[in-house]
Parts: C-alpha cells; structure tokens; sequence
C-alpha cells in the first residue's frame, strides 16, 4: 500500500474525514493509501487511510433537516454547471462538475 508523510499525500486521495466534508464517503472502496505519522502522546506510529476521491460516494442518509441546513450554505456550490441539477453534495473542486457528469465526459470525448 502506498505509504506518505503527513501532509504529503496527493490531493485526490482524502481521509474518510475529508471525504465527509466534501459530503461523500468512501463507498465501499478499499484503502488506496495511508499516511503515517509519530504520535507525541502515544508511542509509535499512527495511521490514516486514504480513499480515491473519484471513487467516493454521496453519502446518502440525508435528512430534510441536514439537507435544509446545506442548501442554505452551499446551495450553489452544489449545483452542477454541466447537467444543472443539485448534485445533494458539494462538487469537487478539482472536477467543477457532479461526479455523473465528471465520469461521462471522458467517454463522451
Ligand atoms: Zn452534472
């Protein structure tokens, strides 16, 4: 498994905290990579997964009162440029688009 130091871990590979931010989980994906770090407070070495990004999922208990609270912060930052619709989560930023959109458009190319 692929193996970095804290911080150095390539941008399209996110913890499952990360991915929780960006309102997506890992999906069922197996560890991509982990980071490795030397606690102060514990002895030895600490680890993190990392997931693929592009694997991730939306998460998908979401409940009118979670859904109300991101439309009113995030509303456009939810909505896909390419297919206009409310992807439920916020679009990542490396891609602009809704994950549907951001797998089609290789194929479509
Ligand atoms: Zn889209």
């Amino acid at each position: 498994m692929p193996t970095y130091p804290w911080r150095m871990a390539p941008p399209d590979l996110l913890t499952r905290r990360q991915l929780r931010a960006l309102g997506l989980r890992p999906g069922g994906q197996p560890v991509a990579a982990q980071i490795l770090w030397r606690s102060r407070l514990a002895t030895g070495e600490r680890a993190a997964y990392l997931y693929r990004l592009a694997l991730a999922k939306p998460v998908r208990p979401m409940t009118p009162g979670r859904l109300r609270a991101l439309a009113a912060a995030n509303a456009a930052r939810r909505t896909c440029p390419l297919c206009d619709t409310d992807a439920g989560y916020v679009l990542p930023a490396h891609l602009g688009t809704c994950l549907p959109c951001a797998d089609v458009l290789p194929l479509a190319a």
